[in-house]
């Protein structure tokens, strides 16, 4: 079978976290996946880099943190599925246990202090502790200037920013007492600013203050906190927008590397900036763009 023809193969496949084309050693996020010609045989070599490691995943009901979180219990986490979808979120943990690995559904809308809170608490009432945070959950409301609304404001700082800032806190107590932990961010090349974005482009370059502010604080207790700033990655937030199509042919055009990302290619960094891989990384910001910044 010649390349064209297992590329063709890869992107036929549903599910890319088991078996993804870029995963066969040609490339070096090579995830230790093995695809054969043969749809059924695809063969599991995980290097189990996150093994019993405990990881909080939020908004991974669909898009970016459903993907985290199945890579990351590809790779030995037990991971606490978390969603304000609590429908969502059940199907994600439906899909880890099926490939033999532990899921807890939490539904949590991290904005909201209390529930942020809870959802730390149940997992370390669930597994005993909390080694990984992926402040995931994530909104857009994007409206020019002139008509965005306090409302229109306030829900994505609340959401993307304030929740960020909730779980992390929560957390952090935990990984505090046993010394280590990984907190990662999700920004967005969009803190660059985007017009339309006022409020997203905020909270992601928010998201990066942050980020820096914990990795000073937290470093003495072994806690490392890193932000992922994503070009456009192709997920239900993104494909559901009225002008897909649109920002999908200008985002091509101005991406080096001539695509939008796929969920998998930021699962695979987020998986290593929870993995002891990237244990001297700290107050950084990845971004995962293909090379664009415009
Ligand atoms: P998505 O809309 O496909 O999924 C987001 C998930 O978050 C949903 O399951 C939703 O129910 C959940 N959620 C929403 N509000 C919540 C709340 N208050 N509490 C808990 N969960 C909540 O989004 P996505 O594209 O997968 O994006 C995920 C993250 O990545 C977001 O922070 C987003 O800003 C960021 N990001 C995405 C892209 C992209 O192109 N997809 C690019 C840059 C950054």
């Amino acid at each position: 079978m010649n390349a064209e023809a297992l590329q063709g193969f890869a992107d036929k496949r549903e599910n890319q976290y088991r078996c993804n084309i870029l995963h066969i050693g040609m490339d070096p996020r090579s995830s230790g996946f093995i695809c054969f010609p043969n749809e059924n045989s695809c063969q599991k070599e995980s290097a189990m880099r996150v093994k019993d490691k405990v990881a909080i995943v939020t908004g991974a009901g669909r898009g970016l943190g459903e993907a985290a979180a199945l890579r990351l219990a590809e790779e030995g986490a037990k991971v606490v599925v978390s969603d304000v979808d609590e429908a969502g979120a059940q199907q994600t943990a439906t899909k880890i246990r099926e490939m033999g690995r532990e899921a807890i559904v939490v539904k949590a809308d991290v904005s909201v202090r209390q529930e942020a809170e809870a959802l730390v608490e149940a997992t370390v009432k669930h597994f005993g502790r909390v080694d990984i945070l992926v402040n995931n959950a994530g909104i857009t409301r994007d409206v020019s200037l002139r008509k965005m609304t306090e409302e229109d404001w306030d829900r994505v700082i609340d959401i993307n920013l304030k929740g960020s800032f909730n779980c992390a806190q929560f957390a952090a107590r935990f990984m505090i007492e046993q010394k280590s932990g990984k907190i990662i961010n999700l920004s967005s090349r969009a803190y660059l600013g985007n017009p339309g974005q006022a409020n997203y482009s905020a909270s992601k370059a928010g998201i990066l203050g942050l980020t820096r502010a914990l990795a000073l604080e937290l470093g003495r207790y072994n806690i490392n906190v890193n932000a992922i700033a994503p070009g456009m990655i192709r997920t239900p937030g993104v494909t559901s927008l009225g002008h897909f199509e649109k920002i999908v042919e200008k985002a091509i055009q101005n991406t080096p590397l001539g695509r939008i990302g796929e969920p998998i290619d930021v699962a695979n960094v987020i998986l290593f900036l929870a993995s002891d891989e990237s244990s001297y990384i700290t107050g950084d910001v990845l971004h995962v763009t293909g090379g664009r910044y415009g």
